[in-house]
């Protein structure tokens, strides 16, 4: 059923691994609610299945499709992102170290932050950029787990993935990386060093802003990634099934979605970069950005559909600006097929690292210069 190995991963994505359902030649899968499957007289399980909290068959393509497009040993599809974060985070030994980027998903810092002083786990951060202070970190610490974002929301700093995972490598540390931006369209960390990879399928994977969805994937089989299924299996935290063929169903446009979302963004930061009503633009697709070297080296095809504009004027101006985009959409969340745009530090609150005057884009798929007059008109 599998299509073969030599096939790109655009051909896998968009014929979801090819697979065909049964009795009917299906192209497009069924959708499968059951909870529970029949038992055969003589007590065996003819369907090999026994009940949907941990064996539910409508995760089966996606997490196929998703294993192959990273290069992993195994997906399992989750009820959110945070719930995919969560169940490697439990998955590691009580009160283990575990190192974290000062830029990062804000909801998920400050999980790694509470988690931390429950005793479950206990967190450092270090500077996503800084190779050589990672490797520091990684000595004086010795951590149980490093977690990488890159580009990191929401300033987009990038971090080296195979340096740091040959540093962690050296103190037995596990590599888990969330690649929601990226996807593995731009970037695939399994390749790169890394143990585990995680996703906020309700962005890019799924595409279309009408799913909550999470996703981890393993390079190989270890019992970390054992106890990880069993805190899906018995934790109980599982994704529905209607949402897992909507995901499938989103990530069959996953490649030329996300080549038109960075091939815009990258249009968009080169318009403003030398606008004076733009303070900055952050964009690693720009020379100018700090970590552009390491993104040309460890992103294929594109830096990604994210980037930030830091509104000349300050904060006052930037919520202004935000106030009169038409095109852009306001709203939190990223990824989809429609562009938003966040003033991002209003959203994340008291002690948020982001600077007051950034606007954060998630750029679609809409047609880039009405993107680009959208915010040329907002920034008056
Ligand atoms: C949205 C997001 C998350 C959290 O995922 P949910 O699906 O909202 O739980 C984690 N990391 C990144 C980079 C995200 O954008």
């Amino acid at each position: 059923m599998t299509a073969p190995k030599s096939l790109s991963p655009d051909t896998l994505a968009a014929q979801g691994l090819g697979w065909i359902t049964q009795p009917h030649h299906d192209i497009a899968p069924a959708i499968h609610p059951a909870s529970t499957f029949e038992r055969a007289g003589d007590g065996s399980y003819p369907g090999g299945r026994v009940y949907s909290r941990d064996q539910s068959p409508a995760y089966d393509q996606a997490e196929a499709l998703l294993a192959a497009l990273e290069g992993g040993h195994q997906a399992l599809l989750f009820p959110s992102g945070m719930a995919a974060a969560t169940a490697l985070l439990q998955a590691l030994e009580p009160g283990a170290r575990v190192l974290a980027p000062r830029a990062m998903y804000w909801a998920l810092r400050n999980w790694l932050i509470e988690l931390s002083a429950r005793g479950h786990i206990a967190v450092e951060f270090y500077d996503n950029a800084d190779t050589a202070g990672l490797t520091m970190a990684l000595d004086a610490l010795r951590p149980r787990l490093l977690w990488i974002e890159t580009p990191a929301n929401p300033t987009w700093e990038v971090t080296d993935i195979a340096a740091a995972c040959a540093a962690a490598r050296r103190y037995g540390t596990l590599v888990a990386v969330d690649s929601t931006v990226p996807t593995p369209v731009l970037t695939r960390p399994l390749a790169l060093g890394a143990d585990f990879v995680m996703h906020s399928a309700t962005k890019y994977l799924n595409g279309h802003s009408d799913v909550v969805a999470g996703a981890l994937v393993c390079r190989e089989d270890t019992p970390t990634w054992q106890r990880a299924r069993q805190n899906r299996a018995l934790g109980g935290a599982v994704l529905g099934p209607f949402e897992a063929w909507l995901l499938l169903r989103g990530m069959r446009t996953l490649y030329p979605r996300v080549r038109q979302a960075s091939a815009s963004a990258l249009a968009i930061a080169r318009a403003f970069e030398r606008d004076p009503r733009v303070a900055a633009v952050l964009y690693p697709g720009l020379p100018s950005h700090p970590g552009h070297a390491v993104a040309a080296a460890q992103m294929q095809g594109g830096f990604g559909g994210m980037l930030a504009l830091r509104v000349a004027g300050g904060e006052g101006a930037a919520i202004a600006a935000a106030g009169r985009l038409q095109v852009f959409k306001r709203a939190t969340s990223l990824g989809s097929v429609e562009s938003l745009v966040e003033h991002r530090a209003s959203v994340e609150g008291p002690g948020s690292l982001c600077p007051p005057d950034l606007l954060r884009l998630s750029v679609g798929i809409e047609a880039v210069e009405d993107l680009i007059a959208d915010l040329d008109q907002a920034l008056g």
